[in-house]
């Protein structure tokens, strides 16, 4: 017997990045600038944290929200950092990620039929998320020349003015784009003349090297319409402790804790205590790893540059998105460096619109690694271009 997949299911393709692991699996000398994930350990007092709670036999279920001293703690970190105000009670999910807290906003705010419109390049979680909803897609290309900004001309153009809902990321996967408060507000026009609900993924806002991270929540009138997502796994390098949130309305928030508290009952436990200690000791541990982020930042930008490939100036996240030299797609360049020089890099394509002729260089992986990295991927260009 074959399972009858639902057509949702079937519509999703593969991830476009698997075949890349499979040509990585066959070398044993590959330095992977693929994955976005940190290659740092959690902070101690965290991991600490964590350990205590085990060891003190804390490990049932929370409230379906996460415990309340940690939405207290996240009240108060947004606050403080972020210049948002959310109450503990009604307007702060804890989640099993910001992963989880993305699902949900689709599945609580998004109808068959709905169209929800998606800044590209994208993390590549957003567009299965709203199928598996049931919606559809509506991609918005920015544009390099624009710094991969979001501009109320792009979304005029693509249409998203009919859109349901607008999801955007600043700081951005792939690109390494932030968006300035003063580019944010004609977006926030937009939003508002047109009656969007916006998703803003906020979940590198730490990782912020040029000045302050600006929620667009902040702006006139779109904290009603808006739902924000943040969390532990970039900043606190806490990605296998599966912990992020969400902020909004209320009602917004009450909407989405009805399907989590079916679906996941609530975060995972360990993590919370991880969490709450991430917030109320681990500043410095997470400003020692900005700091070295964005030290990689400049060293890799630098490279490309003296390698002699185009690559405008990330400000955020952790990647920079250069454009491949001429005669190759972007996966074609990505394949054959893989190939010859064992680098492991990503093709912008999987991204959406606006990201085919780059790849994505994840810069979370030690200084040593990223300068042999580029080494070879300078000698593949010598070769080759
Ligand atoms: N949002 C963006 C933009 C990401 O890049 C990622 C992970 O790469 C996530 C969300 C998922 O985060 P989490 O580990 O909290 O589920």
């Amino acid at each position: 017997m074959t399972f009858e997949l639902s057509d949702r299911v079937e519509t999703v393709p593969p991830s476009g990045i698997r075949r890349f692991f499979e040509i990585a699996e066959e070398r044993d000398d590959v330095i992977s600038l693929g994955v976005g994930e940190p290659d740092f350990a959690t902070p101690w007092a965290a991991r600490d944290a964590a350990i205590t709670s085990l060891e003190q036999g804390k490990t049932s279920y929370t409230a379906n929200r996460g415990k309340r001293e940690l939405r207290e703690a996240i009240a108060d970190y947004v606050a403080d950092r972020f210049d948002l105000g959310y109450g503990a009670d009604e307007e702060i999910i804890v989640t099993a990620g910001a992963s989880e807290a993305v699902d949900l906003a689709f599945r609580a705010f998004v109808d068959p039929g709905d169209t929800v419109a998606i800044a590209q390049p994208a993390y590549i979680s957003y567009e299965p998320g709203v199928i598996f909803a049931g919606g559809d897609v509506l991609p918005v290309p920015t544009k390099e020349e624009d710094d991969f900004r979001l501009t109320a001309e792009a979304l005029e153009a693509a249409g998203a003015a009919d859109a349901d809902v607008l999801v955007l990321c600043y700081p951005n996967n792939p690109t390494g784009a932030i968006m300035p408060a003063a580019d944010l507000e004609p977006v926030a026009a937009f939003a508002r003349e047109h009656d969007l609900t916006v998703f803003s993924d906020e979940i590198y806002a730490e990782l912020t090297y040029d000045g302050e991270h600006t929620s667009i929540a902040t702006l006139p009138g779109m904290r009603e319409r808006t739902i924000v997502f943040n969390g532990f796994s970039k900043a606190h390098a806490m990605t296998g402790l599966r912990l992020g949130y969400a902020l909004g309305p209320a009602d917004a928030i009450g909407a989405m804790n009805k399907i989590h508290q079916y679906t996941m009952l609530s975060a995972p436990t360990t993590a919370q205590y991880a969490a709450l200690e991430a917030l109320e000791s681990c500043d410095d541990d997470v400003r020692e790893m900005v700091a070295q982020y964005d030290r990689r930042r400049q060293f890799v930008l630098t490279r490309f540059r003296e390698i002699g490939m185009d690559v405008f100036e990330a400000k955020g996240a952790f990647y920079c998105f250069p454009e491949v030299p001429e005669g190759f797609t972007a996966e074609e360049f990505a394949e054959e460096v893989l190939r010859e020089q064992g680098v492991a890099v990503v093709p912008g394509d999987v991204f959406g619109e606006g990201g085919a002729g780059h790849l994505r260089i994840s810069y979370a992986t030690g200084l040593e690694d990223l300068r042999r990295a580029l080494n070879r991927i300078e000698a593949f260009v010598e070769e080759h271009a």
